[in-house]
């Protein structure tokens, strides 16, 4: 698979942020990244809470992060998981919210060790939910 260099760079991230994943109930550490129209690039972890609802998944922190260093549109994400797992539905509902254009927003999926794929958000997540504006 041809891996563009913002897409590796995208994955690395994404890899180095599972390292900081605060999961000690699941054991299940996430790491994900987001870049933005301008370039730039967001990382998250997945952040538990001992009232397990309270917990945060990796790419909604790192869309989070984003958001609130002033970022508006995300152009491509990455998520990286011990098994290859995919964004859960609230993830990508919030993904979709930043996303300018979900068919051309791609979505890597990697374990720490190889690449496992990679989808549109909207493959995804067709027909999200949308607010008419
Ligand atoms: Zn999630």
């Amino acid at each position: 698979m041809n891996i563009p260099p913002e897409a590796q760079q995208l994955i690395a991230l994404a890899r180095e942020m599972r390292h900081l994943a605060y999961a000690p109930y699941s054991g299940y550490a996430v790491g994900a990244a987001v870049l933005t129209d301008n370039g730039r690039f967001f990382g998250g972890c997945n952040v538990e809470n001992a009232s397990y609802g309270l917990s945060v998944c990796a790419e909604r922190t790192a869309v989070f992060r984003a958001v609130a260093e002033g970022a508006r549109a995300i152009v491509a994400a990455a998520v990286v998981t011990p098994d290859g797992g995919t964004p859960c539905g609230a993830c990508r509902q919030v993904l979709a919210e930043f996303a300018a254009n979900p068919s051309e927003c791609p979505v890597w999926i990697a374990t720490p060790d190889h690449l496992v794929g990679v989808y549109t958000l909207a493959e995804l997540l067709p027909h999200a939910f949308r607010l008419p504006r």
